[in-house]
């Protein structure tokens, strides 16, 4: 789509021009490498940016997509239309500690929100160190491992609502359960979080979040690009589990192929393109529900066109 120029020079009355790329290749910008280039990809530094972005959008008609670390996303071949807001660490990265609660921007990746934790000696988010997600996207998907969810440990978010207005959360209105919140229905952006966390003892939290690293880097194929488990578990089984059990590890469409290490996971082999992910998802589901008859719905966001 060619955006308006009128569109174009507002944004840069109100970003600078390091916020601002045109046609940007999201392969850049996601941890499997595949994507067509967006329009034009935003990096926001504040909340008031985020408001203000998003109201020029709405008035000029432009759509936007918002995106965090992009780990947990599929960027068809195309691309993406229109606009995508990214928070990035670099832009809306900031954390700081109040007592037992830690506030980060939405930016933030969950590994410097929780070595930041360790660091204050505040236990709750050793499970999310070697989680390659931004706080706000943890927050959108209910990020979890190893027992821990975000939904233990959230006590507020403060959003900005399509209408460009900031909304605030409390834990109890946000529909945390397993990968789903509130944020999947109502389009609401994540700005900033707030966590209740526990004071723990220094050595004990890095200990654990040294041991759930080691058993992550044992079990996944972390040598390839991936969006982590491409399935959500399917009720009474492991889709990692139902996959291995059909023969698919090793299975390849062009690039994509089954991980040999973690059936659960679709990795990019070399130059997949998202046509070859779809495809490889799509053989993957006939064949578990062939042999098993279990239905696989992916947890991986697919966007663009
Ligand atoms: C190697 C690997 C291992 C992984 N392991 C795990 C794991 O153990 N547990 C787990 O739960 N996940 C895991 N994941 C998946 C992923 O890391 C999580 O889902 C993570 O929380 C996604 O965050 P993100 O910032 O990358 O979101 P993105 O991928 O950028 O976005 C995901 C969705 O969230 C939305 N979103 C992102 N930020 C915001 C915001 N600020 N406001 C509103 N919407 C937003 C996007 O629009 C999109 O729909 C893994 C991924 C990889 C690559």
């Amino acid at each position: 789509m060619d955006l308006d120029d009128a569109f174009k020079n507002k944004l840069a009355e109100l970003l600078t021009s390091d916020q601002i790329i045109f046609n940007a290749p999201m392969c850049e910008q996601t941890t499997f490498k595949i994507g067509g280039a967006a329009d034009v990809l935003i990096f926001p530094s504040s909340i008031a940016e985020v408001a203000a972005v998003i109201k020029l959008a709405n008035a000029f008609k432009v759509h936007y997509t918002i995106l965090g670390n992009g780990s947990n996303v599929l960027v068809l071949d195309k691309g993406i239309r229109g606009a995508v807001i990214k928070f990035s660490d670099k832009f809306f990265g900031k954390i700081r500690v109040d007592g037992e609660k830690i506030i980060a921007d939405a930016g933030a990746t969950l590994k410097s929100v929780s070595n930041f934790a360790a660091e204050n000696s505040l236990s709750g988010l050793e499970f999310a160190v070697g989680i390659p997600g931004s706080i706000g996207g943890a927050i959108y998907m209910n990020a979890g491992a190893y027992g821990g969810e975000m939904k233990n440990i959230v006590a507020k978010v403060t959003a900005i609502s399509p209408a460009g207005e900031i909304v605030s959360f409390n834990a109890d209105e946000l529909n945390l359960g397993y990968r789903q919140s509130i944020f999947q229905q109502n389009g609401c952006v994540i700005c900033e979080v707030e966590l209740n966390l526990t004071h723990g003892n220094f050595d004990e939290i890095k200990s654990q979040m040294a041991d759930f690293t080691y058993r992550r880097e044992s079990k996944q194929p972390l040598e390839f690009p991936s969006a982590g488990s491409t399935f959500k578990r399917p009720q009474g089984y492991f889709a990692g589990t139902l996959i291995d059990k059909t023969g698919l590890k090793g299975l390849k469409v062009g690039g994509a192929m089954v991980s040999e290490k973690h059936a659960g996971f679709v990795v990019n082999a070399g130059n997949a393109t998202a046509a070859d992910v779809l495809n490889l998802i799509e053989e993957v589901r006939r064949r578990v529900m062939e042999v098993h008859g279990v239905t696989l719905t992916p947890e991986v966001r697919i966007i663009g066109e």
